[in-house]
């Protein structure tokens, strides 16, 4: 069996600052860093120069105290003074209740204590917890960095790859390796750097990575020629040792560990000139030279008892029988077999088992036991299953944690992406909706307005149409009177909207035998008569009446809101108004002036058919004509007929006269004197003009 595993423990003990303590801090810690490697040689002189240290220094630093106690915790435990070493870790423990890093280091000296006794399960455990603390606290990425010394990190990395590498998962012990190496650079610990590099050199091989191995050993190997120190040139001929046996060639190997016992010879270093006779009898037997590997193993095994160095002394056991078996002394080598396998069976984990399995039954099998080796080759491939699903769980497992971690990670950029751009388009949708409603209401308002406008517009236009005719018929009066002429009162009629069914009440006022006047007293006479009975007539009217000079001595008059016997009182009021004084003259001449009036109120009482209001002009024309054949000077209004058609008001239009006697039509004159003339129309004598005295 190779010392591959023993040979690790040289690894310990750098003597590099760190990099962020006090200079005075960072010495002591250096110093304690050798002392601790020179305990592998000499335990409790190491021990009392680190006591000493103490005393001396009294610091107030945790770190130093921490570093103080775990040191010496370290060597103890290295020398199998396990009862010391456990005070230590009492001590950390204690610390460590107000220093996690503290009690990191108690866990640490648990683990050395673990190695030393060969419990490969039980270091890996209390490494791992170590690790907890340090990489959460220590790792430059931490978020409350601690007081840290990276050595005690380094350390257990170091005994966390072999417990790795132990089980077979050559996986995470390379993944330890890594971070042995990143550790060390980053504290510019250029030793501890080229035994990671060693490290990492065998973990690549034993993942099939020759290259990446060559690689890292070629790196090892130049920084521990540059650094000169000879426990570091061993360790890592050591490890070049380890990798060319891994590749199954043993002259390179024995060569490197001959190489590498010389230079440990030379520097005094009896423990790893120990544990390099353990691998160089491993060597050795493979070599076929059972002889060599049981001298150097007499010389071994000593120290490995002195130190209590329980890992190594097993080792070189096991050699032993491999030896003896290869010697032929089968049944001495089968008793002490019982008792190697008995040692790996209760400290080792399953990788060691197998490969000490695997040589006993190779040994057997060569000096002839065959049954022997049988069963040792059973028992190796039940293991080797054991391994195999075990290393294959493991795989998995770091595999599908970074997997998850990945597709979490992924998933969570998915869904912030996701969220951005449904954000995005919420916003979009929000600002969009928001401008729709916007635009909305603006164009509802604006339909609202547009209709407001145009409703307002054309009632304006309607209005100012009207105005403008009412204006009009009102502004273009008679040049004479200054009433508004038959055209204006055309147009008011027609603005008014009674060309279908007129409504209101009509007079016609004629002036009696005008033409005598005129005749009498000439034609200026006559004008200034008519503008007197164009005053009176508008005096006699109210102001929505609409007095009209319908031709020249006519006058009509639209009473819109007058009928039955209030028009009765009106025209008679006109009548009166015209004839109660005479118009005098700017001369002094009187002209006594009589009218008669015809009118009706539309829609005729009693009838109700709608008229138009040329005929309602016509109908009170026609009752103006019955005032001039009644005598004159009287007013005949239509006060109903019987006509409820069109035309049966047509037949009375065509003849009023005939009409009234026929009872279609009924007319009132006034004054009542007046209906007494009727018989006599012909008779009816001019007013004669009179002149004033
Ligand atoms: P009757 O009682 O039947 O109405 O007889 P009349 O003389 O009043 O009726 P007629 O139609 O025979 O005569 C109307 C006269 O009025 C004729 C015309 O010369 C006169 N006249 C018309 N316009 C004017 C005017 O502007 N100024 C004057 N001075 N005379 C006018
Ligand atoms: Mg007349
Ligand atoms: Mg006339």
């Amino acid at each position: 069996m190779r010392a591959r595993r023993l040979l690790m423990a040289l690894a310990a003990g750098a003597a590099i600052a760190c990099g962020g303590a006090h200079a005075a801090v960072v010495d002591l810690l250096d110093l304690m860093d050798n002392l601790v490697r020179q305990g592998d040689e000499t335990p409790q002189e190491a021990i009392d120069s680190i006591n000493e240290l103490s005393s001396t220094n009294n610091p107030d630093s945790p770190l130093l105290r921490r570093a103080m106690i775990a040191s010496i915790g370290i060597v103890e435990a290295r020398n199998g003074l396990n009862v010391e070493a456990l005070q230590q870790v009492a001590d950390l423990t204690e610390l460590g209740k107000s220093d996690p890093l503290a009690g990191a280091d108690a866990h640490l000296v648990r683990a050395e204590i673990e190695i030393n006794g060969g419990h490969g399960e039980a270091s890996y455990q209390q490494a791992r917890a170590a690790l907890a603390t340090f990489d959460a606290l220590c790792a430059p990425t931490a978020k409350r960095p601690g007081d840290c010394d990276y050595r005690e990190w380094w350390r257990a990395l170091d005994i966390a790859q072999r417990g790795a590498a132990d089980q077979g998962n050559s996986v995470v012990a390379a993944a330890y390796a890594q971070t042995m190496v990143d550790v060390a650079r980053r504290a510019g610990d250029r030793p501890r750097e080229a035994i990671s590099l060693g490290i990492g050199a065998l973990q690549a091989e034993a993942n099939a990575d020759s290259v990446a191995a060559n690689r890292l050993i070629a790196q090892a190997q130049h920084i521990a020629r540059f650094d000169g120190s000879p426990w570091v040139l061993v360790r890592v001929a050591v490890l070049d040792g380890l990798l060319h046996f891994k590749r199954q060639q043993p002259e390179t190997v024995q060569r490197d560990y001959e190489a590498a016992l010389l230079m440990a010879n030379a520097a005094g270093l009896k423990r790893p000139a120990m544990l390099l006779r353990a691998n160089l009898s491993d060597a050795y037997i493979h070599e076929g030279r059972p002889g060599a590997a049981l001298a150097a193993i007499d010389l071994a095994l000593p120290v490995a008892k002195q130190h209590r160095d329980f890992r190594t002394e097993r080792l070189l056991l096991h050699n032993a029988t491999l030896a003896k078996l290869a010697l032929g002394r089968v049944a001495e080598a089968k008793a002490e077999m019982v008792h190697v396998l008995q040692l790996w069976e209760k400290d080792t984990g399953p990788g060691q088992r197998q490969e000490a399995l695997r040589e006993f039954g190779d040994a057997l099998a060569k000096a002839g036991d065959t049954a022997g080796a049988i069963d040792l080759f059973h028992k190796e491939d039940t293991l080797s299953q054991e391994i195999r699903a075990a290393n294959k769980a493991a795989a998995e497992a770091e595999l599908r944690a970074r997997y998850d971690q990945e597709s979490q990670k992924r998933r969570i950029e998915l869904l912030g992406r996701d969220n951005q751009l449904k954000s995005a388009q919420l916003a979009n949708q929000s600002l969009a909706r928001r401008l729709w409603m916007f635009a909305g209401a603006a164009l509802v308002l604006l339909a609202v307005l547009a209709v407001m406008m145009y409703r307002r517009m054309r009632e304006l236009n309607r209005t100012l149409v009207k105005h403008e005719a009412l204006l009009r018929a009102h502004s273009e009066r008679d040049a004479l009177t200054g009433l508004a002429n038959r055209r204006q009162f055309r147009e008011v009629m027609r603005v008014r909207g009674g060309e279908r069914a007129f409504k209101g009440a009509l007079l016609m006022v004629d002036v009696d035998h005008f033409k005598r006047v005129n005749d009498h007293y000439g034609h200026a006479a006559g004008d200034r008569v008519l503008v007197e009975v164009a005053r009176r007539l508008g005096a006699a009217m109210r102001g929505d009446d609409l007095v009209a000079r319908w031709g020249g001595e006519e006058f009509l008059v639209f009473a819109p809101n007058v009928e039955g016997a209030e028009l009765d009182q009106l025209a008679e009021r006109v009548r009166v108004a015209m004839n109660q004084a005479p118009v005098v003259l700017d001369n002094g001449t009187a002209i006594e002036t009589t009218v008669s009036i015809g009118y009706a109120a539309f829609p005729l009482p009693a009838s109700h058919v709608p008229v138009t209001w040329e005929q309602a002009v016509n109908l009170a024309d026609l009752s103006l004509y019955t005032a001039k054949n009644q005598g004159r000077n009287c007013a005949v209004g239509i006060v109903r007929t019987t006509a409820v058609t069109s035309e049966a008001l047509r037949e009375v239009e065509a003849d009023i006269a005939q009409a009234r006697q026929d009872g279609r039509v009924t007319l009132r004159v006034s004054p009542e004197a007046a209906t007494d003339r009727v018989a006599t129309p012909a008779s009816a004598s001019p007013s004669a003009p009179a002149t004033a005295a």
